[in-house]
């Protein structure tokens, strides 16, 4: 190998990363920025992040949160902080800079999108907060202000991708996800989830409705279930359905707090277990030809949520 190696390397895998993501500040609370810095760190240290592109973030526009958002909803969020922040619900702490670093959270997964859809990255695992997949249209729930796979499903669904498939293997039900895409064939939902467990969403009967009947796949999973519980869900469930769908684009809702180190929760999958279940979506997505794109959501132990993060980026296709 000769010199110019560096500038011809051909990335396939690609990171979002921005220090606007650690302005959001919430005190003692679980979903603290040191989650991000353990994960880039771990990356670092491991030497992964010299394997991936680094896929730049930016700001989402009013218009582009509004996919998914009531504009009234989002103009209460930028107000509530300007006033300097304190809680939107019982869960939900924001500071005067949350706002800016939820506009940048789901700007980042965009940039993501727009890396896989047309900047020829295979993967992109966005390292991003605060997280989403509980906020609904016009309400902020469970740590998260804006959700950020649902508008990155909308604005793909916007860039002509038909069918989107979102992967949610947090420990908890994605009901702002599920509610969005409810009655829409366009945007298949499937969830594992401990049960029962906040939001109290994610019965296996929530299969959509209307046009969206049979897109919304619910899979409960009773405390202390690990790794081979999910693989079966995965296997047997799950995959034979996903295959059929077809889908041109995939997103993962990746929450670590299905982690049997995490303190929130009572599930038990292992980081060993989160690669594999990586490797089983990125398997997927090579047999339909789909890019992915991972966001993080929840994972309160930082060397659990660290070790999963680079167990699934190196899965990742
Ligand atoms: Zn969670």
């Amino acid at each position: 190998m000769g010199g110019g190696e560096s500038e011809k390397r051909l990335f396939t895998k690609g990171l979002v990363f921005h220090e606007n993501y650690l302005l959001h500040e919430t005190g003692g609370h679980p979903e603290r920025k040191e989650r991000l810095m353990a994960i880039m760190d771990y990356l670092h240290e491991e030497a992964v992040l010299a394997q991936l592109a680094l896929v730049e973030a930016r700001e989402a526009t009013l218009q582009e949160v509004a996919l998914n958002h009531d504009p009234d909803y989002i103009e209460e969020i930028r107000r509530f902080c300007g006033r300097g922040g304190g809680h939107l619900d019982p869960d939900t702490v924001v500071c005067r800079d949350s706002y800016k670093a939820a506009l940048w959270a789901v700007g980042g997964a965009l940039a993501a999108v727009d890396a896989v859809l047309e900047g020829g990255l295979s993967s992109v695992f966005c390292a991003v907060r605060p997280p989403g997949h509980h906020a609904l249209r016009n309400r902020a729930m469970g740590f998260c202000v804006f959700n950020n796979v649902a508008v990155a499903a909308r604005y793909a669904r916007e860039k002509g991708v038909e069918r989107v498939l979102i992967v949610d293997w947090d420990a908890h039900h994605g009901n702002g996800t599920q509610v969005a895409f409810y009655d829409d064939p366009s945007v298949f939902y499937f969830s594992t989830h401990q049960w029962p467990l906040y939001p109290g969403t994610g019965r296996a009967e929530e299969r959509g409705v209307g046009a969206g009947l049979g897109y919304t796949l619910n899979c409960p999973l009773p405390p202390g279930s690990g790794d081979e519980e999910f693989f079966r869900v995965y296997d047997q469930e799950f995959l034979p359905v996903a295959l059929e769908y077809r889908p041109e684009l995939i997103l993962i809702s990746a929450g670590y707090d299905a982690h049997e180190l995490d303190p929130l929760t009572s599930l038990e999958l292992t980081t060993q277990g989160y690669g594999r279940l990586a490797h089983r979506v990125a398997r997927l997505a090579q047999e339909v030809r789909a890019p992915v794109v991972a966001l993080l959501e929840g994972g309160y132990s930082l060397s659990a949520l660290a070790r999963s993060v680079a167990a699934t980026i190196e899965a990742l296709p």
